[in-house]
């Protein structure tokens, strides 16, 4: 169950509903966004909603009969626009382009990534510093002490970063050098993970699992956005199938279904989305197309050395010409509307 609260309310107005909550056997967890205050209770109990709704200081009650609520349509009509500051936003009205390595490596490479980004006109910067691999041989990323100097050298040039956590521990630790805590794939479904990603109220960009539903999805978005943080990015990263040909297969599917069923941003990930540099670029105009707020993709000034992921990422060269057609289709896009 879902309480909206009237704006203005003295405590013990505030008391009173929450004690009435309580008392019903319903656990309460107060929540504050931009679209207003309220009360997510959790709770089995049959009672009659009237008992709620009446009370002062309560503008509406709903009932959460579906897994998700407060990432849906139902519960907000328009787009949800998330502002990272700095004229940076991400939502409907703008095609917000991220991109970087895969995993941050050197001071060097993140100078020469950000002159390359800043001269293409790319305000969202990618990079991970933990990184989750397969192997536990395989470069598992330069740590904190990494992302102090790779958020320092952004923030000298006006970039975002948006960049993976993988554990709660993490989160206040790295919170003040992200712009964007990333969720991997293999955490999607990290309830703790997201239940802390949900208080620290900073932006999220939520991957889908590998093989998790859409419903799986919007769920795992529930869980920050019932947390009192509302500025999530639903990204698509492609699904693990039968399919061997290509790294995942890139369900584009999923953008037109998440933008009917949420009102929140959704990206797609071309580069894990299909695993291959060479045809990256298709999949990043397919995503334009069908209606994405975003991309994200792997770039590196020497793709062949990078530390992770490199057969799927794009040399600069490689990625200004992407950029300039996402750019484009965009725009044919927005004509055709
Ligand atoms: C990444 O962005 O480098 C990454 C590991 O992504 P995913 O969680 O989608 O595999
Ligand atoms: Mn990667």
């Amino acid at each position: 169950m879902i309480i909206q609260l009237r704006d203005a309310l003295s405590e013990n107005i505030l008391e009173q509903v929450h004690a009435e909550v309580r008392a019903i056997g319903y656990q309460v967890n107060e929540v504050s966004t931009n679209g207003g205050r309220y009360f997510v209770c959790v709770g089995k109990k049959e009672f009659d909603i009237r008992r709620i709704g009446n009370l002062p200081g309560v503008k509406d009650v709903h009932r959460v009969t579906d897994v998700n609520k407060l990432a849906s349509r139902q519960w907000k009509v328009k787009d949800t626009v998330i502002d990272l500051g700095d004229g940076v936003q991400v939502g409907r009205g703008s095609l917000a382009v991220m991109a970087g390595p895969c995993s941050i490596e050197s001071e060097e490479q993140v100078e020469r990534t950000v002159e390359f980004l800043v001269a293409n006109d790319v305000r969202i910067m990618r990079g991970g510093v933990f990184k989750p691999r397969s192997s536990p041989y395989s470069f598992r990323g330069i740590g904190i002490e990494g992302l102090k100097m790779f958020s320092r050298r952004c923030r000298e040039h006006g970039i975002k970063i948006v960049t993976e956590v993988m554990q709660v521990a993490q989160v206040a630790e790295m919170y003040d050098y992200v712009d964007v805590f990333q969720v991997g794939a293999r955490n999607s479904q990290n309830f703790n993970l997201l239940d802390e990603l949900g208080k620290c109220g900073k932006p999220v960009l939520l991957k889908r699992g590998m093989s998790g539903t859409i419903e799986e999805l919007l769920a795992s978005a529930e869980y920050v956005f019932s947390n009192g943080n509302e500025k999530i990015m639903l990204c698509e990263r492609g699904i693990r199938t039968y399919e061997r040909e290509y790294r995942n297969t890139l369900d584009l599917n999923a953008v037109p279904i998440l933008r009917e069923k949420s009102h929140l941003p959704v990206i797609v990930d071309p580069s894990h989305g299909i695993g291959l540099r060479e045809h990256v670029e298709p999949m990043a105009l397919a995503a334009v197309m069908s209606g994405a707020d975003g991309v994200i993709m792997e770039v590196h000034q020497f793709p062949e050395k990078a530390f992770s992921d490199g057969q799927q990422t794009l040399s600069f060269d490689e990625a200004s010409g992407v950029f300039r057609k996402m750019r484009a289709a965009y725009n044919l896009l927005q004509q055709m509307n």
